[in-house]
């Protein structure tokens, strides 16, 4: 057994221990030490900063004291019960807080260890409330293309990626897509708010296509994430796209694994389109900021009653509702509120977008800057007039990654569907963000995006 998997270059003691992520002959990465805030170190002692708050998920910066303190104390008090024998606090007082940030619509929570577990359990809660409700046809759940929704099975067939699809497409009911509504670059005849009417009514045709008692719900990210570098639709897309989906009878569930939790400058991007409320939200990254895993389901009391007097939701995990993480959670959002952190976001994704604006005009490669509060994303281009896309073996947003690191800034990014719609970097820093902080970003993201202009030049690439 040792000696077959040492012939097949299986890891050994000191060998690459990332080989699971990364792809070979990929340079090591840097070792994590320690991290402060928006600061980490590797164990060599190289102080970075983060731009992205990692997959966008440290929303409260690193080392926060009163997060650090939740944890120990209920460590000591008890980490692990199981739901099926006990209720605990650090859950009840989690579901008060998020609901009541989360208002109306939102009476009920439930929780779980991450965004992809979230969209599991949405489906099925979406599915389960159908069932009770006599709507047993109702299986069919609508999505964009592109769009990201987790890496499970169930999320993957909502999610809208070719490349994942060419691989495990044949493992998944592949459920039907419609075109998400570019903003940047648009198809041939198209200005911005006529494509996206042209996506919204695309969402009405494949309802009537798949036939509407079949349709269950449709599931999108209000402000997008990696799919589509922080895309905002504009405001009629979300209205006219919640008038669609009561028509049918349709439910419409946002994805705000992302863009949850304050970082688009309101608790749920929801909250910017007032006569598009979703019926079912989800949440992750930002509800416990990194210090645990974490996800949540947002849903209406009616539907969940509806689902607990047929003889309650047929699904769970092992770790749902956990006390430790709850906890967790909690401390998280107590320092959301008491700091003020969702309004934070708000008039420190203005001063970011501001100064991203300003590197845009010396830089002939950053196309597109777009999103909201601190969801910003910049798109790479070769030719800025033109918008065209820099050819797949420059793998440019890897490039600009590797740039970061060696100026000692975090960036992220990954080429969706392979660079085929553009590529674009995440610039999300965390909610406590400093002006001067986001100046240091800026300057070493300027500093980056000239590095690798020049190389571009050098290679004869634009
Ligand atoms: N949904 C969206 C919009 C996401 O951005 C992500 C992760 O990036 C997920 C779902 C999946 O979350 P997780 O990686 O926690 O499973």
């Amino acid at each position: 057994m040792h000696g077959a998997r040492a012939s097949t270059g299986f890891p050994q003691r000191g060998g690459p221990v990332q080989a699971f992520y990364s792809k070979a002959g990929a340079p090591r990465r840097p070792v994590i030490a320690r991290a402060e805030g928006l600061y980490m170190w590797d164990s060599e002692g190289r102080q970075y900063i983060d731009a992205s708050s990692g997959p966008v998920a440290t929303n409260i910066g690193h080392g926060n004291r009163r997060v650090l303190q939740a944890m120990t104390e209920q460590a000591q008090k008890v980490c692990f019960a199981s739901r099926a024998v006990f209720e605990n606090e650090p859950n009840i007082e989690l579901a008060d807080l998020i609901t009541g940030l989360a208002g109306s619509g939102f009476e009920r929570a439930f929780f779980v260890s991450g965004g992809s577990e979230a969209t599991e359990a949405v489906l099925k809660l979406a599915r389960n409330y159908a069932v009770v409700r006599g709507e047993a046809s109702r299986h069919k759940v609508i999505s964009r293309d592109p769009g990201f929704h987790g890496t499970s099975f169930g999320a993957m067939s909502v999610t809208g990626d070719p490349v994942s699809l060419a691989c495990y497409g044949p493992m998944l009911q592949i459920m039907p897509k419609v075109p998400a509504p570019f903003s940047y670059r648009l198809p041939p005849n198209f200005d911005v708010a006529g494509y996206a009417e042209f996506c919204a009514a695309e969402l009405e045709r494949t309802i009537l296509a798949e036939g509407p008692e079949q349709v269950l719900a449709f599931i999108m990210e209000p402000v997008g994430g990696l799919a589509t570098g922080a895309l905002v639709a504009p405001d009629s897309y979300y209205s006219t796209v919640r008038q669609i989906c009561d028509r049918y009878g349709v439910l419409l569930i946002y994805d705000e694994v992302m863009s949850g939790a304050g970082r688009t400058g309101t608790f749920l991007a929801a909250e910017h389109w007032p006569d598009a409320r979703p019926d079912l939200a989800i949440l992750a990254k930002g509800v416990a900021a990194g210090y645990t895993p974490m996800g949540a389901v947002l849903a209406p009391a009616a539907m969940v009653e509806a689902v607990a007097n047929a003889g309650g939701f047929l699904h769970g995990h092992t770790y749902a509702a956990n006390p430790l993480s709850c906890a967790i959670g909690a401390a998280v959002l107590r320092e959301v509120i008491d700091h003020g952190l969702v309004a934070r976001a708000a008039t420190q994704g203005a001063y970011l977008r501001r100064r991203l604006e300003e590197i845009q005009r010396g830089s002939a490669i950053l196309g597109d800057i777009r999103g909201k509060g601190l969801l910003m994303a910049i798109e790479i281009v070769a030719v800025r007039d033109s918008k065209t896309i820099l050819p797949a073996e420059c793998q440019a947003v890897y490039r600009l990654i590797e740039l970061g690191l060696e100026r000692g800034l975090l960036l992220y990014s990954r080429r969706t569907a392979n660079g085929l719609y553009g590529e674009w970097l995440m610039i999300t820093p965390a909610l406590t963000v400093t002006d001067a902080e986001i100046d240091e970003i800026v300057g070493k993201l300027a500093d980056t995006l000239a590095a690798y202009e020049r190389e571009l030049r050098a290679a004869g690439r634009i």
